[in-house]
Protein backbone atom coordinates (compact mmCIF):
# COMPACT_ATOMS: atom_id res chain seq x y z
CA UNK A 1 0.00 0.00 0.00
CA UNK A 2 2.77 2.49 0.77
CA UNK A 3 4.84 2.61 -2.64
CA UNK A 4 5.36 5.43 -3.76
CA UNK A 5 4.19 7.77 -6.70
CA UNK A 6 5.56 7.62 -9.49
CA UNK A 7 5.83 8.21 -13.33
CA UNK A 8 5.33 4.05 -13.86
CA UNK A 9 2.86 4.06 -11.00
CA UNK A 10 0.16 6.97 -12.60
CA UNK A 11 0.25 5.34 -15.83
CA UNK A 12 0.07 1.48 -14.76
CA UNK A 13 -3.00 2.33 -12.15
CA UNK A 14 -4.08 5.16 -14.19
CA UNK A 15 -4.93 2.62 -17.31
CA UNK A 16 -6.36 -0.04 -14.79
CA UNK A 17 -8.47 3.25 -13.61
CA UNK A 18 -9.51 4.42 -17.48
CA UNK A 19 -10.42 0.67 -17.66
CA UNK A 20 -12.76 -0.17 -15.11
CA UNK A 21 -14.40 3.67 -15.73
CA UNK A 22 -14.93 2.77 -19.10
CA UNK A 23 -16.61 -0.70 -18.76
CA UNK A 24 -18.60 0.81 -16.15
CA UNK A 25 -19.39 3.42 -18.58
CA UNK A 26 -20.43 1.24 -21.60
CA UNK A 27 -22.30 -1.49 -19.43
CA UNK A 28 -24.45 1.56 -17.95
CA UNK A 29 -25.52 3.34 -20.99
CA UNK A 30 -25.62 0.22 -22.64
CA UNK A 31 -28.59 -1.09 -20.70
CA UNK A 32 -26.23 -4.28 -19.21
CA UNK A 33 -26.20 -2.83 -15.90
CA UNK A 34 -28.77 -0.26 -13.96
CA UNK A 35 -26.45 2.29 -12.58
CA UNK A 36 -22.77 3.23 -12.95
CA UNK A 37 -20.85 3.10 -9.70
CA UNK A 38 -18.35 5.65 -10.23
CA UNK A 39 -17.92 7.00 -6.94
CA UNK A 40 -16.64 3.44 -5.50
CA UNK A 41 -13.51 4.09 -8.58
CA UNK A 42 -12.40 7.05 -7.19
CA UNK A 43 -12.25 5.24 -3.82
CA UNK A 44 -10.60 2.44 -4.77
CA UNK A 45 -7.41 4.32 -6.98
CA UNK A 46 -7.43 7.64 -4.61
CA UNK A 47 -3.75 7.19 -4.64
CA UNK A 48 -3.39 8.48 -8.31
CA UNK A 49 -5.78 11.86 -7.65
CA UNK A 50 -3.37 13.39 -4.76
CA UNK A 51 -1.25 16.78 -4.66
CA UNK A 52 1.52 13.69 -4.67
CA UNK A 53 0.14 12.17 -7.91
CA UNK A 54 0.00 16.04 -9.21
CA UNK A 55 3.01 16.52 -8.52
CA UNK A 56 4.89 13.75 -10.16
CA UNK A 57 3.15 15.00 -13.77
CA UNK A 58 4.39 18.37 -12.67
CA UNK A 59 7.54 17.83 -12.24
CA UNK A 60 7.89 15.33 -14.99
CA UNK A 61 6.86 18.38 -17.29
CA UNK A 62 9.40 20.68 -15.58
CA UNK A 63 12.10 17.90 -16.47
CA UNK A 64 11.59 17.42 -20.05
CA UNK A 65 13.01 18.79 -22.94
CA UNK A 66 9.86 20.96 -24.70
CA UNK A 67 8.87 18.70 -27.89
CA UNK A 68 9.94 15.71 -26.65
CA UNK A 69 7.96 12.76 -26.05
CA UNK A 70 8.70 12.33 -22.28
CA UNK A 71 7.43 16.31 -22.62
CA UNK A 72 3.97 15.54 -24.61
CA UNK A 73 3.47 12.67 -21.55
CA UNK A 74 3.83 14.68 -19.04
CA UNK A 75 1.93 17.99 -19.92
CA UNK A 76 -1.44 15.12 -21.16
CA UNK A 77 -0.69 13.62 -17.11
CA UNK A 78 -0.85 17.04 -15.65
CA UNK A 79 -4.13 17.91 -17.96
CA UNK A 80 -5.52 15.09 -16.67
CA UNK A 81 -4.40 15.51 -13.21
CA UNK A 82 -5.93 19.03 -12.98
CA UNK A 83 -9.49 18.18 -14.67
CA UNK A 84 -9.27 15.21 -12.17
CA UNK A 85 -8.95 17.36 -9.02
CA UNK A 86 -11.97 19.60 -10.39
CA UNK A 87 -13.93 16.78 -11.37
CA UNK A 88 -13.87 15.36 -7.96
CA UNK A 89 -14.76 18.62 -6.18
CA UNK A 90 -18.00 19.43 -8.65
CA UNK A 91 -18.75 15.67 -9.09
CA UNK A 92 -22.03 16.61 -6.14
CA UNK A 93 -23.25 20.11 -8.31
CA UNK A 94 -22.91 17.62 -11.64
CA UNK A 95 -25.09 15.41 -9.68
CA UNK A 96 -27.75 18.30 -8.32
CA UNK A 97 -27.44 19.35 -12.28
CA UNK A 98 -28.17 15.87 -13.44
CA UNK A 99 -31.06 15.26 -10.78
CA UNK A 100 -32.72 18.98 -11.72
CA UNK A 101 -32.58 17.62 -15.70
CA UNK A 102 -34.36 14.29 -14.84
CA UNK A 103 -37.14 16.02 -12.45
CA UNK A 104 -38.20 19.49 -13.95
CA UNK A 105 -41.17 20.15 -15.36
CA UNK A 106 -41.89 22.70 -18.11
CA UNK A 107 -45.74 23.95 -17.44
CA UNK A 108 -47.00 26.07 -20.62
CA UNK A 109 -49.74 28.66 -20.28
CA UNK A 110 -51.98 26.32 -21.91
CA UNK A 111 -51.83 24.06 -18.76
CA UNK A 112 -49.85 21.39 -20.58
CA UNK A 113 -46.84 19.92 -18.82
CA UNK A 114 -43.66 18.60 -20.63
CA UNK A 115 -40.54 17.21 -19.30
CA UNK A 116 -37.64 19.21 -19.52
CA UNK A 117 -35.63 16.33 -21.08
CA UNK A 118 -38.58 16.48 -24.17
CA UNK A 119 -38.96 19.90 -24.54
CA UNK A 120 -36.17 20.50 -26.95
CA UNK A 121 -37.78 18.04 -29.25
CA UNK A 122 -41.48 18.77 -28.75
CA UNK A 123 -40.48 22.26 -30.03
CA UNK A 124 -38.62 21.07 -32.79
CA UNK A 125 -41.76 19.01 -33.65
CA UNK A 126 -44.12 21.85 -33.08
CA UNK A 127 -45.49 23.37 -36.50
CA UNK A 128 -47.35 26.45 -35.36
CA UNK A 129 -44.16 29.15 -34.35
CA UNK A 130 -47.08 30.92 -31.58
CA UNK A 131 -46.92 27.27 -29.70
CA UNK A 132 -43.25 26.92 -30.29
CA UNK A 133 -42.64 30.88 -28.99
CA UNK A 134 -45.03 29.89 -25.65
CA UNK A 135 -42.87 26.68 -25.36
CA UNK A 136 -39.77 28.80 -25.19
CA UNK A 137 -41.26 31.23 -22.73
CA UNK A 138 -42.14 28.18 -20.72
CA UNK A 139 -38.20 26.59 -20.92
CA UNK A 140 -36.52 30.15 -20.04
CA UNK A 141 -38.51 30.26 -17.26
CA UNK A 142 -38.02 27.16 -15.46
CA UNK A 143 -34.03 27.64 -16.59
CA UNK A 144 -33.99 31.00 -14.88
CA UNK A 145 -34.91 29.52 -11.73
CA UNK A 146 -33.61 26.21 -11.53
CA UNK A 147 -30.39 25.21 -14.16
CA UNK A 148 -28.93 28.62 -14.66
CA UNK A 149 -27.55 29.45 -11.14
CA UNK A 150 -26.44 26.05 -10.68
CA UNK A 151 -24.43 25.59 -13.91
CA UNK A 152 -23.05 29.49 -13.08
CA UNK A 153 -21.79 28.34 -9.54
CA UNK A 154 -20.32 25.41 -10.97
CA UNK A 155 -18.52 27.32 -13.94
CA UNK A 156 -17.22 29.31 -10.70
CA UNK A 157 -16.06 26.73 -8.71
CA UNK A 158 -13.91 25.11 -12.04
CA UNK A 159 -12.53 28.14 -12.63
CA UNK A 160 -11.37 28.81 -9.19
CA UNK A 161 -10.14 25.15 -8.47
CA UNK A 162 -8.23 25.52 -11.92
CA UNK A 163 -6.74 28.74 -10.60
CA UNK A 164 -5.92 27.45 -7.38
CA UNK A 165 -3.52 24.33 -8.55
CA UNK A 166 -1.19 27.64 -9.65
CA UNK A 167 0.39 26.29 -12.71
CA UNK A 168 -0.21 29.26 -14.70
CA UNK A 169 -1.55 32.67 -14.57
CA UNK A 170 -5.49 32.48 -15.06
CA UNK A 171 -7.93 29.50 -16.63
CA UNK A 172 -7.19 30.30 -19.88
CA UNK A 173 -3.31 30.43 -19.35
CA UNK A 174 -3.27 26.72 -17.44
CA UNK A 175 -5.82 25.81 -20.32
CA UNK A 176 -3.33 27.13 -23.11
CA UNK A 177 -0.12 25.31 -21.07
CA UNK A 178 -1.50 22.24 -20.68
CA UNK A 179 -3.63 21.48 -24.37
CA UNK A 180 -1.07 22.78 -26.25
CA UNK A 181 -3.44 25.11 -28.14
CA UNK A 182 -3.66 28.65 -29.00
CA UNK A 183 -6.77 30.14 -27.65
CA UNK A 184 -6.23 34.07 -28.91
CA UNK A 185 -5.53 32.03 -32.62
CA UNK A 186 -8.36 30.16 -32.36
CA UNK A 187 -10.64 32.66 -31.83
CA UNK A 188 -9.23 34.60 -34.31
CA UNK A 189 -9.99 32.48 -36.84
CA UNK A 190 -13.76 31.90 -35.56
CA UNK A 191 -13.81 35.88 -36.15
CA UNK A 192 -13.13 35.97 -39.44
CA UNK A 193 -14.89 33.21 -40.45
CA UNK A 194 -17.91 34.65 -39.06
CA UNK A 195 -16.71 37.94 -41.13
CA UNK A 196 -16.31 35.89 -44.21
CA UNK A 197 -19.75 34.00 -43.95
CA UNK A 198 -21.95 36.46 -43.00
CA UNK A 199 -23.22 37.62 -46.92
CA UNK A 200 -23.63 33.68 -47.34
CA UNK A 201 -25.67 33.14 -43.99
CA UNK A 202 -27.92 36.01 -44.64
CA UNK A 203 -28.86 35.19 -48.26
CA UNK A 204 -28.90 31.34 -47.91
CA UNK A 205 -30.83 31.81 -44.04
CA UNK A 206 -33.88 33.71 -45.08
CA UNK A 207 -34.41 32.01 -48.14
CA UNK A 208 -34.64 28.53 -46.23
CA UNK A 209 -36.67 30.03 -43.09
CA UNK A 210 -39.34 31.76 -45.70
CA UNK A 211 -39.71 28.85 -47.23
CA UNK A 212 -39.50 26.10 -44.58
CA UNK A 213 -41.26 28.09 -42.03
CA UNK A 214 -43.00 30.97 -43.62
CA UNK A 215 -41.60 33.37 -41.55
CA UNK A 216 -38.96 36.42 -42.15
CA UNK A 217 -35.47 35.53 -40.27
CA UNK A 218 -35.60 38.51 -38.09
CA UNK A 219 -38.29 37.73 -36.20
CA UNK A 220 -37.43 33.88 -35.63
CA UNK A 221 -35.61 32.71 -31.98
CA UNK A 222 -33.91 29.80 -30.65
CA UNK A 223 -36.78 27.54 -30.92
CA UNK A 224 -37.36 28.27 -34.30
CA UNK A 225 -34.06 26.93 -35.27
CA UNK A 226 -35.08 23.71 -33.97
CA UNK A 227 -37.57 22.75 -35.88
CA UNK A 228 -35.90 24.28 -38.69
CA UNK A 229 -34.07 21.43 -38.10
CA UNK A 230 -35.48 18.52 -37.52
CA UNK A 231 -35.05 15.14 -39.01
CA UNK A 232 -36.41 15.52 -42.23
CA UNK A 233 -37.87 14.55 -45.73
CA UNK A 234 -34.90 12.02 -46.56
CA UNK A 235 -35.47 9.61 -43.87
CA UNK A 236 -36.24 6.84 -45.99
CA UNK A 237 -33.45 6.73 -47.71
CA UNK A 238 -31.06 5.91 -44.72
CA UNK A 239 -32.64 2.33 -43.93
CA UNK A 240 -32.32 0.66 -40.26
CA UNK A 241 -31.63 -2.83 -41.94
CA UNK A 242 -29.10 -2.29 -44.21
CA UNK A 243 -26.83 0.68 -42.37
CA UNK A 244 -24.26 -1.32 -40.26
CA UNK A 245 -23.54 -4.61 -43.63
CA UNK A 246 -23.31 -1.70 -45.81
CA UNK A 247 -21.06 0.66 -44.06
CA UNK A 248 -19.30 -1.98 -42.81
CA UNK A 249 -18.55 -2.97 -46.25
CA UNK A 250 -17.21 0.29 -47.69
CA UNK A 251 -14.87 0.09 -44.78
CA UNK A 252 -14.09 -3.25 -46.22
CA UNK A 253 -13.73 -1.50 -50.11
CA UNK A 254 -11.14 1.40 -48.63
CA UNK A 255 -8.91 -1.68 -47.21
CA UNK A 256 -9.12 -1.59 -43.71
CA UNK A 257 -10.35 -4.80 -41.65
CA UNK A 258 -14.05 -3.67 -40.35
CA UNK A 259 -13.90 -4.96 -37.14
CA UNK A 260 -10.04 -4.20 -36.64
CA UNK A 261 -9.89 -8.40 -36.21
CA UNK A 262 -12.03 -8.17 -33.58
CA UNK A 263 -11.21 -5.40 -31.21
CA UNK A 264 -14.34 -3.72 -32.28
CA UNK A 265 -17.11 -5.13 -30.66
CA UNK A 266 -20.85 -4.00 -32.84
CA UNK A 267 -23.95 -4.15 -29.74
CA UNK A 268 -26.25 -3.25 -31.85
CA UNK A 269 -29.24 -5.44 -30.90
CA UNK A 270 -32.36 -4.03 -29.10
CA UNK A 271 -31.95 -3.96 -25.48
CA UNK A 272 -33.85 -2.49 -22.51
CA UNK A 273 -32.67 0.20 -20.89
CA UNK A 274 -29.91 1.15 -23.74
CA UNK A 275 -29.56 4.76 -24.75
CA UNK A 276 -30.75 5.99 -27.50
CA UNK A 277 -28.22 7.42 -29.14
CA UNK A 278 -24.87 5.92 -30.52
CA UNK A 279 -21.47 5.89 -28.22
CA UNK A 280 -17.95 4.29 -28.82
CA UNK A 281 -16.66 3.10 -25.00
CA UNK A 282 -12.97 2.44 -25.14
CA UNK A 283 -12.34 -0.28 -22.69
CA UNK A 284 -9.30 -1.47 -23.41
CA UNK A 285 -6.96 0.34 -26.01
CA UNK A 286 -7.03 -1.20 -28.70
CA UNK A 287 -8.57 -4.59 -27.86
CA UNK A 288 -11.30 -3.90 -26.54
CA UNK A 289 -13.79 -1.11 -28.28
CA UNK A 290 -17.48 -1.39 -28.12
CA UNK A 291 -19.84 0.47 -30.35
CA UNK A 292 -23.30 0.57 -28.95
CA UNK A 293 -26.60 1.30 -30.99
CA UNK A 294 -29.82 1.67 -30.43
CA UNK A 295 -30.82 1.59 -34.07
CA UNK A 296 -33.88 4.10 -35.45
CA UNK A 297 -33.32 4.07 -38.68
CA UNK A 298 -33.08 7.39 -40.81
CA UNK A 299 -30.61 9.98 -41.68
CA UNK A 300 -29.28 10.97 -38.03
CA UNK A 301 -29.00 7.50 -36.88
CA UNK A 302 -26.19 6.75 -40.24
CA UNK A 303 -24.75 10.02 -39.11
CA UNK A 304 -23.83 8.75 -35.81
CA UNK A 305 -23.31 5.60 -36.52
CA UNK A 306 -20.49 7.01 -38.81
CA UNK A 307 -19.28 9.30 -36.46
CA UNK A 308 -18.82 6.59 -34.02
CA UNK A 309 -17.23 4.28 -36.54
CA UNK A 310 -14.68 6.52 -37.03
CA UNK A 311 -13.72 7.09 -33.16
CA UNK A 312 -13.78 2.96 -32.77
CA UNK A 313 -11.64 2.47 -35.80
CA UNK A 314 -9.20 5.02 -34.25
CA UNK A 315 -9.36 3.56 -31.03
CA UNK A 316 -9.00 -0.16 -32.01
CA UNK A 317 -6.27 0.40 -34.41
CA UNK A 318 -3.71 2.61 -32.10
CA UNK A 319 -0.20 1.03 -31.15
CA UNK A 320 -0.69 -0.94 -27.99
CA UNK A 321 3.15 -0.04 -27.37
CA UNK A 322 2.32 3.26 -27.08
CA UNK A 323 1.89 4.65 -23.24
CA UNK A 324 -1.34 4.73 -22.03
CA UNK A 325 -1.70 9.25 -22.22
CA UNK A 326 -1.00 8.70 -25.92
CA UNK A 327 -4.23 5.61 -25.89
CA UNK A 328 -6.57 6.93 -23.78
CA UNK A 329 -5.94 10.88 -23.63
CA UNK A 330 -4.26 13.31 -25.71
CA UNK A 331 -5.71 15.81 -27.84
CA UNK A 332 -9.39 15.05 -28.27
CA UNK A 333 -9.47 16.98 -31.57
CA UNK A 334 -7.63 13.83 -33.57
CA UNK A 335 -10.00 11.84 -32.76
CA UNK A 336 -13.28 14.06 -33.06
CA UNK A 337 -11.73 14.84 -36.22
CA UNK A 338 -11.82 11.23 -37.62
CA UNK A 339 -15.04 10.63 -36.20
CA UNK A 340 -16.19 14.04 -38.63
CA UNK A 341 -13.92 12.34 -41.09
CA UNK A 342 -16.47 9.17 -41.08
CA UNK A 343 -19.73 11.42 -40.56
CA UNK A 344 -18.86 13.88 -42.97
CA UNK A 345 -19.33 11.01 -45.81
CA UNK A 346 -22.81 11.98 -45.58
CA UNK A 347 -22.06 15.42 -47.78
CA UNK A 348 -20.18 13.36 -50.28
CA UNK A 349 -22.48 12.89 -53.30
CA UNK A 350 -20.89 9.87 -54.75
CA UNK A 351 -20.40 7.76 -51.58
CA UNK A 352 -23.93 8.80 -51.14
CA UNK A 353 -25.75 7.39 -54.34
CA UNK A 354 -23.67 4.57 -53.76
CA UNK A 355 -24.21 3.51 -50.62
CA UNK A 356 -27.82 5.17 -49.44
CA UNK A 357 -31.43 5.45 -51.03
CA UNK A 358 -30.84 8.75 -52.83
CA UNK A 359 -30.51 8.91 -56.07
CA UNK A 360 -28.83 11.06 -58.50
CA UNK A 361 -32.02 13.30 -58.65
CA UNK A 362 -32.21 13.83 -54.59
CA UNK A 363 -28.52 14.68 -54.39
CA UNK A 364 -28.76 18.32 -55.36
CA UNK A 365 -31.51 18.92 -52.97
CA UNK A 366 -30.25 17.14 -49.91
CA UNK A 367 -26.74 18.61 -50.13
CA UNK A 368 -27.99 22.28 -50.25
CA UNK A 369 -29.75 21.44 -46.92
CA UNK A 370 -26.97 19.96 -45.17
CA UNK A 371 -24.65 22.72 -46.53
CA UNK A 372 -26.43 24.60 -44.83
CA UNK A 373 -26.90 22.93 -41.41
CA UNK A 374 -23.19 22.63 -41.58
CA UNK A 375 -22.90 26.40 -42.36
CA UNK A 376 -25.24 27.31 -39.18
CA UNK A 377 -23.46 24.91 -37.28
CA UNK A 378 -20.37 25.95 -37.60
CA UNK A 379 -21.13 29.84 -37.13
CA UNK A 380 -23.30 28.79 -33.85
CA UNK A 381 -19.61 26.80 -32.84
CA UNK A 382 -17.74 29.43 -33.82
CA UNK A 383 -19.79 31.95 -31.74
CA UNK A 384 -19.98 29.82 -28.84
CA UNK A 385 -16.58 29.71 -28.48
CA UNK A 386 -15.69 33.10 -28.42
CA UNK A 387 -17.92 33.76 -25.36
CA UNK A 388 -16.49 30.88 -23.92
CA UNK A 389 -12.93 32.32 -24.03
CA UNK A 390 -14.45 35.49 -21.86
CA UNK A 391 -16.89 33.25 -19.49
CA UNK A 392 -13.34 31.24 -18.88
CA UNK A 393 -11.43 34.46 -19.51
CA UNK A 394 -13.01 36.13 -15.91
CA UNK A 395 -12.43 39.96 -17.94
CA UNK A 396 -16.05 39.58 -18.04
CA UNK A 397 -18.10 40.20 -14.75
CA UNK A 398 -20.25 36.72 -14.34
CA UNK A 399 -22.79 39.20 -14.60
CA UNK A 400 -22.50 40.64 -17.36
CA UNK A 401 -22.05 37.24 -19.08
CA UNK A 402 -25.57 36.87 -20.26
CA UNK A 403 -25.91 39.60 -22.27
CA UNK A 404 -22.49 38.82 -24.10
CA UNK A 405 -23.94 35.28 -24.66
CA UNK A 406 -27.18 36.67 -26.27
CA UNK A 407 -25.57 39.27 -28.27
CA UNK A 408 -22.52 36.40 -29.76
CA UNK A 409 -24.98 34.36 -30.78
CA UNK A 410 -28.22 36.07 -31.86
CA UNK A 411 -25.71 37.86 -34.55
CA UNK A 412 -23.76 34.83 -35.64
CA UNK A 413 -27.06 32.64 -36.12
CA UNK A 414 -29.66 35.39 -36.41
CA UNK A 415 -31.97 33.35 -34.36
CA UNK A 416 -32.52 35.40 -31.11
CA UNK A 417 -31.19 33.54 -28.17
CA UNK A 418 -32.13 34.16 -24.76
CA UNK A 419 -29.85 34.89 -21.42
CA UNK A 420 -30.90 32.01 -19.16
CA UNK A 421 -29.04 29.94 -21.51
CA UNK A 422 -25.59 31.86 -21.05
CA UNK A 423 -24.19 29.00 -18.54
CA UNK A 424 -26.35 26.09 -19.71
CA UNK A 425 -24.86 26.07 -23.68
CA UNK A 426 -21.61 25.90 -22.48
CA UNK A 427 -18.71 23.14 -23.35
CA UNK A 428 -16.94 22.83 -20.42
CA UNK A 429 -13.10 22.95 -20.66
CA UNK A 430 -13.21 24.00 -23.95
CA UNK A 431 -14.31 20.95 -25.66
CA UNK A 432 -15.53 23.51 -28.41
CA UNK A 433 -11.69 24.05 -29.11
CA UNK A 434 -11.45 20.21 -30.06
CA UNK A 435 -14.82 20.29 -32.05
CA UNK A 436 -13.70 23.23 -33.80
CA UNK A 437 -10.40 22.02 -34.62
CA UNK A 438 -11.72 18.28 -35.52
CA UNK A 439 -13.60 20.19 -38.09
CA UNK A 440 -10.92 22.03 -39.92
CA UNK A 441 -8.58 18.18 -39.40
CA UNK A 442 -11.33 16.35 -41.03
CA UNK A 443 -11.96 18.78 -44.28
CA UNK A 444 -7.93 19.25 -44.76
CA UNK A 445 -8.03 15.53 -44.64
CA UNK A 446 -10.82 15.06 -47.21
CA UNK A 447 -9.50 17.19 -49.42
CA UNK A 448 -5.89 15.43 -49.32
CA UNK A 449 -7.24 12.52 -49.84
CA UNK A 450 -9.25 13.20 -52.60
CA UNK A 451 -5.91 14.58 -53.79
CA UNK A 452 -3.71 11.12 -53.28
CA UNK A 453 -6.80 8.18 -53.91
CA UNK A 454 -9.47 10.09 -56.27
CA UNK A 455 -12.60 11.29 -55.42
CA UNK A 456 -13.81 8.29 -54.37
CA UNK A 457 -11.06 7.59 -52.03
CA UNK A 458 -13.71 5.76 -49.56
CA UNK A 459 -13.59 2.64 -51.77
CA UNK A 460 -9.74 2.78 -52.89
CA UNK A 461 -8.15 -0.16 -51.26
CA UNK A 462 -4.98 1.88 -50.89
CA UNK A 463 -6.64 4.68 -48.95
CA UNK A 464 -7.35 2.93 -45.71
CA UNK A 465 -4.00 0.35 -44.90
CA UNK A 466 -2.39 4.56 -45.26
CA UNK A 467 -4.96 5.96 -42.54
CA UNK A 468 -4.22 2.95 -39.96
CA UNK A 469 -0.95 3.13 -40.15
CA UNK A 470 -0.25 6.95 -40.34
CA UNK A 471 -3.22 8.32 -38.54
CA UNK A 472 -5.18 6.00 -36.29
CA UNK A 473 -1.88 3.54 -34.98
CA UNK A 474 -0.28 7.07 -33.93
CA UNK A 475 -3.26 7.42 -31.37
CA UNK A 476 -3.10 10.80 -29.89
CA UNK A 477 0.53 11.26 -29.33
CA UNK A 478 0.36 14.48 -31.74
CA UNK A 479 -2.02 17.38 -31.13
CA UNK A 480 -4.47 17.83 -34.32
CA UNK A 481 -2.62 20.95 -36.14
CA UNK A 482 1.26 18.73 -35.45
CA UNK A 483 -0.68 15.60 -37.21
CA UNK A 484 -2.10 17.79 -39.88
CA UNK A 485 1.50 19.41 -40.91
CA UNK A 486 3.03 16.10 -40.67
CA UNK A 487 0.48 13.98 -43.13
CA UNK A 488 -1.21 16.97 -45.44
CA UNK A 489 1.91 19.59 -45.35
CA UNK A 490 -0.40 22.00 -44.66
CA UNK A 491 -1.94 23.97 -41.67
CA UNK A 492 -5.03 23.72 -40.09
CA UNK A 493 -7.99 26.45 -40.81
CA UNK A 494 -11.46 27.15 -42.26
CA UNK A 495 -10.38 27.29 -45.44
CA UNK A 496 -11.08 23.92 -46.50
CA UNK A 497 -14.73 24.06 -44.69
CA UNK A 498 -15.59 27.18 -46.64
CA UNK A 499 -14.92 25.71 -49.77
CA UNK A 500 -16.60 22.30 -48.86
CA UNK A 501 -19.83 24.66 -47.58
CA UNK A 502 -20.07 26.83 -50.84
CA UNK A 503 -19.87 23.95 -53.16
CA UNK A 504 -22.75 22.20 -51.24
CA UNK A 505 -25.00 25.18 -51.32
CA UNK A 506 -24.27 26.20 -55.20
ZN1 LIG B 1 -17.25 12.35 -31.13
Amino acid sequence: MSEPMSVERLRRDGEAFTQELSREFYLSLSGLKADAQIQPLYAKYKAIFTEESLDVAREMLAGSAEGSDDWRSARILLDWQVESQSGRQLAPLDEREIAWENDAVVRLADGREIPYQRVAIEMANSTGRAERAMMETARVGIVAQGLAPLKKERFQRERDITESVGIANGYNATWELLSGISLASLRQECEALLRDTQAMWDDVASSVVKRVLGMELRETTRADARALFRAREFDEFFPERDMETTIRRQVGEMGIDSDAGGHIIFDTGEREGKRSRAFCSPVKVPEEVYLVLRPHGGQTDWNTFLHEYGHALHFANMRPDLPMEFRFMGDNSVTEGFAMLFDHLMQDDGWLRRYTGLERKHTPGFLRSAGFEELHFLRRYCAKFIYETQLYGGEVSWDALPDLYVELLTKATTFQYAPADAFVDVDARFYSARYLRAWQHQALLTETLVERYDADWWRNPSCGPWMVESLFGEAQRELAHEQALRVTGKTLSFAPLIRSIERMLA
